[in-house]
């Protein structure tokens, strides 16, 4: 098809015509495009996989767009997939033959702080950033932060229940959601954006939507919670010799700055060593050994937490848990090391024949899931490489193996870490990607009533079909 507005449809793809018709209607100019008017973005993949060309993409501005989209989609049986930002990693955000976008792109309005209640509204297609700057420029802060803040959106950020570097302290997206909108496959808007601490007038139906991938419905809008802004903050690159080590180092700066503890990031030394030459800076610990931790501290009162946190650093390292340790003395220094852990990603990814898997395992069981996984990942390919990094504090890692076989690999692992009763997506969700792994760690009556409930709310099946499972 290639008109938009007004005139005649000149057939290109296989939307219907009378549907396209519709949606013209519904839509106002430019929020339609067809043909040559949808550029290769929305076929963007941050993981290379392979993106159908989309029969049209719709472009809505508010929560009635978005209704009458859906509703006239619903009815010519056209299969949608809801694209945010498109930095999923999990393929969920990818194009199918056959499958309409609905982009949230143009539903970027952001509302003001409400300081006694502490929220702010926010449309689905504002940037995670964006709520950042407005919550610190109101002197709060937003308790979830990940490298893609940028680009990826409010409404991504729910529907996948993102998680980052300060789950330790805050929680993941879910625990920042105070109140939701969102349009199910039909058209029906479903608003709760009470923002109520206390209100069990029934079901929470807003919980389902929080990491339902899409599957269940659209977010349109959602009031987030704030949090005090800390009054200082640090943080610490550390050489340590073991995982072990890497363990009893956090429980001791639990036991010593308690929930000012806001974060606890590992790197295997593979990871620390490539990421410092990717970036081309200067080791900020020289000391060579297995595992570095990164971890940080936020100040609220006058708690001398930054002091608790230091003195801890020192005894870890008489204790010989650490090797070698800088603390962060500025901004400048503390911005740097969160600039090399963020590219860590990226350093990853410049690598060839690579396979990630985003694993969590209880923490006690974390020693013994990572050696078995070595030993039989090793079994597959002895000369395999483990670019190992993430949420240590969170019993969340970031798995990555360079091996030819990496498919069978991380079989392995995903076999394992879910025999160590963990999971084979922590944060990143199912998507497309994983859900042959699925079953790993979801029990068939789980995987049942999933079905169930898509089939409730979306019973022809048109919303990100196939994301999580098949249908
Ligand atoms: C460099 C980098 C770092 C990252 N770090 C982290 C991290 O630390 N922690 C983490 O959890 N993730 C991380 N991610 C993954 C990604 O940023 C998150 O999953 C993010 O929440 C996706 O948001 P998005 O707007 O890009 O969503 P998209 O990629 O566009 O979509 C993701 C899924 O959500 C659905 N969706 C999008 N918008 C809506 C909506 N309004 N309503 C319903 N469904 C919708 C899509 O259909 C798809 O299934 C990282 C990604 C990159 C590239």
């Amino acid at each position: 098809m290639a008109r938009s507005q007004t005139g005649d449809f000149e057939m290109d793809n296989d939307a219907s015509p009378v549907l396209l018709d519709r949606l013209v209607r519904a839509l106002p100019r430019n929020a339609l495009l067809v043909g040559d008017a949808m550029d290769p973005r929305y076929q963007e993949d941050r993981r290379g996989g392979q993106s159908a060309r989309p029969r049209f993409v719709a472009r809505p501005s508010t929560t009635e767009e978005v209704a009458a989209c859906l509703a006239a989609c619903n009815e010519f049986g056209q299969r949608l997939v809801v694209q945010g930002g498109r930095t999923g990693l999990a393929g969920g955000h990818r194009v199918n033959d056959g499958e309409a976008v609905l982009s949230t792109e143009r539903m970027t309005e952001l509302g003001e702080v409400q300081p006694l209640s502490r929220t702010l509204l926010a449309s689905a297609g504002t940037p995670l950033q964006a709520v950042q700057e407005t919550a610190d420029a109101a002197g709060y802060q937003f308790g979830v932060d990940i490298g893609a803040r940028g680009t990826a959106t409010v409404g991504g950020n729910v529907a996948t229940n993102a998680g980052g570097i300060r789950v330790l302290r805050y929680g993941m997206f879910r625990a920042q959601v105070a109140g939701l909108e969102a349009v199910l496959a039909n058209g029906t808007v479903l608003s709760a954006l009470r923002g109520l601490d206390k209100d069990n007038a029934g079901y929470d139906l807003n919980q389902l939507f929080i990491g339902s991938e899409g599957t269940l419905g659209v977010v349109t809008r959602v009031l987030l919670r704030l949090h005090p802004k800390p009054i200082e903050a640090a943080n610490a690159l550390l050489a340590v010799p073991s995982l072990e080590a890497a363990l009893r180092l956090l429980e001791r700066l639990r036991g010593a700055v308690g929930s000012g503890l806001s974060a606890f990031e590992l790197m295997v030394s593979q990871v620390y060593d490539g990421v410092t030459e990717f970036l081309g800076m200067a080791r900020p610990v020289a000391a060579r050994q297995p595992f570095y931790v990164l971890a940080e501290v936020q100040s609220f009162h006058e708690d001398h937490a930054i002091e608790r946190f230091s003195t801890c650093l020192m005894e870890a390292l008489e204790d010989g848990l650490a090797e070698d340790a800088i603390v962060s003395q500025s901004p400048r220094e503390f911005q740097s090391l969160w600039t090399m852990r963020e590219a860590c990603a990226d350093f990853v990814h410049s690598k060839d024949n690579i396979m990630g898997g985003d694993i969590s395992v209880p923490l006690h069981c974390m020693w013994t899931f990572l050696e078995a996984s070595r030993e039989a990942v090793q079994r597959v390919d002895p000369e395999s490489e483990f670019l190992i990094f993430g949420h240590l504090g969170d019993g969340n890692l970031h798995y990555v193996i360079r091996t030819p076989l990496a498919h069978e690999a991380m079989q392995l692992v995903y076999r394992l870490a879910a025999e160590s009763g963990g999971s084979i997506a922590a944060e990143h969700g199912i998507g497309i990607d994983k859900k042959r792994w699925l079953a790993l760690t979801r029990s068939e009556t789980e995987v049942a009533t999933m079905r169930q409930l898509k089939a409730a709310l979306d019973p022809r099946g048109i919303l990100n079909r196939g994301r999580i499972f098949d249908s």
